[in-house]
């Protein structure tokens, strides 16, 4: 047996020879060395709850996808250039969730990679480059991602917009700037203010992008009326709309497959990410006919990874294990006893100012007594859970939105597991005075 290295020794080396950027989750930093559906397990054999991973979809190292890749992979791993079953297994598979308006797909290996892709593609059909996206939107790690991420170039190291990106107000209808009711015509103006901004400098609009739920942004849901309305404005504007579905797709949301069709909108052009490889780096983007035809402008898209016969055996057997196990419904069931027990809990307690989401992706924000956001309190009480063994995080601007993104699996057992410890932390002196 291969002896263990040390965490100290595993940090130490980290804060060497691993780039600075990167971040260790807790203060205590956790090695995980196995996962098993809803759980994982620490070098000492210890079990956590994960309630944050919606990456591991169907569950850490689901049997039936090991198999098809451990078995997919013994056999041969090629590009997309020769013919293979799989990645027409895989297209099939994801094509029959979708609208038929939405049937071409381009298979790459991150959601980066694919918002990447879907910006080429709005470039190459509208020939303009300004991109509306939200306040807070996080769309991945490449140039033109973190262009189009203000919660990045509006965060520590950023450096503001670039010329060609807009930013409309985070849609939040708690503490955003219109709140209440009845808010998506007024932040569907804002896009719209925003398309006026650009076309008054004589330059057209190339695409919104927004996501479903705004993850990121402390799992903001889009006001009802917001997407149709900002869609009407982008497309007389002659904008092309992506929908963002990295982190909600692929049934997450309980009541649809994907995030836009809460909305009763069609996407030019959907992002697919996380959940589709089941933690194998897959991701794809599918488009209407008319953008794929318009991309095709004579030069070859070449991926060496993307659709490859591995990632398409892993990606197709996760779509038809949601299928097979009815996982969507299960989100929409056990999502609605959570949310309603979590509504609970901000009745007891008023630190919880707003609990919201959809299905498996929840979110509940921590506040004082005038809803003044609580960083440090979402901080602490993220790493007491880890301390009871159960593994949260926190985002939003502030920092003080608890996410609830476990695997699909995720049972109400655990979901009462969760109510009992957050209950008892909640009650602790820390979470009491602020
Ligand atoms: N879009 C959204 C909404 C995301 O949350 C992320 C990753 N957190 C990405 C895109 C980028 O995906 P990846 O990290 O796989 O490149």
């Amino acid at each position: 047996v291969k002896s263990e290295i040390p965490n100290d020794e595993l940090i130490t080396y980290r804060k060497n020879h691993l780039g600075k950027s990167l971040s260790l989750q807790y203060k205590v930093p956790v090695k995980m060395v196995r996962g098993s559906g809803q759980y994982l397990l620490d070098q000492y054999g210890r079990k956590y709850l994960d309630t944050v991973n919606n990456v591991a979809h169907v569950g850490h190292e689901h049997s039936a996808v090991v198999k098809v890749g451990q078995q997919q992979m013994a056999l041969i791993n090629t590009n997309s250039r020769y013919l293979h079953d799989n990645i027409n297994e895989l297209a099939q598979e994801l094509l029959e969730t979708m609208p038929k308006e939405l049937s071409v797909l381009h298979f790459v290996n991150s959601g980066s990679e694919a918002n990447e892709l879907a910006i080429r593609m709005v470039k190459s059909v509208t020939n303009e480059k300004d991109i509306i996206a939200s306040e807070v939107g996080y769309h991945g790690n490449s140039n033109m991602c973190i262009d189009i991420s203000s919660y990045k170039f509006d965060g520590k190291g950023g450096k503001g917009a670039p010329e060609h990106t807009h930013i409309f107000p985070l849609p939040d209808s708690f503490r955003g700037k219109y709140k209440g009711e009845n808010t998506g015509e007024l932040y569907a103006k804002e896009v719209k203010k925003q398309i006026d901004i650009v076309q008054s400098k004589g330059r057209g609009i190339g695409a919104l992008i927004v996501e479903p739920i705004i993850s990121c942004g402390g799992q903001i849901e889009l006001p009802k009326g917001f997407l149709q309305k900002a869609y009407q404005y982008i497309r007389a504007a002659g904008g092309l709309c992506i929908s963002d579905e990295v982190q909600v797709g692929c049934g997450r949301l309980g009541k649809t497959f994907w995030g836009f069709q809460l909305h009763n909108v069609i996407p030019d052009i959907i992002t697919i990410g996380k959940p589709l490889g089941n933690g194998h780096p897959l991701a794809a983007v599918a488009c209407t006919p008319e953008v794929a035809e318009k991309f095709a402008n004579g030069m070859e898209y070449f991926n060496t990874f993307g659709g490859n016969p591995v990632s398409c055996a892993i990606g197709a057997e996760v779509l038809r294990t949601v299928k097979r196990e009815g996982l969507q419904n299960h989100a929409l069931k056990i999502g609605e006893y959570l949310k309603t027990e979590l509504q609970k809990l901000a009745i007891e307690f008023q630190i919880i100012g707003d609990v919201r989401g959809q299905g498996l992706f929840l979110g509940f924000e921590l506040v004082d007594f005038e809803n003044n956001p609580l960083g440090k309190h979402a901080d602490y009480l993220a790493n007491r859970m880890k301390d009871h063994g159960i593994l949260l995080s926190t985002d939003g601007p502030d920092h003080n939105v608890i996410k609830i993104k476990p695997p699909m699996v995720f049972t109400k057992e655990n979901a009462q597991e969760l109510i009992f410890y957050l209950k008892k932390i909640l009650a602790e002196n820390f979470m009491t005075t602020y």
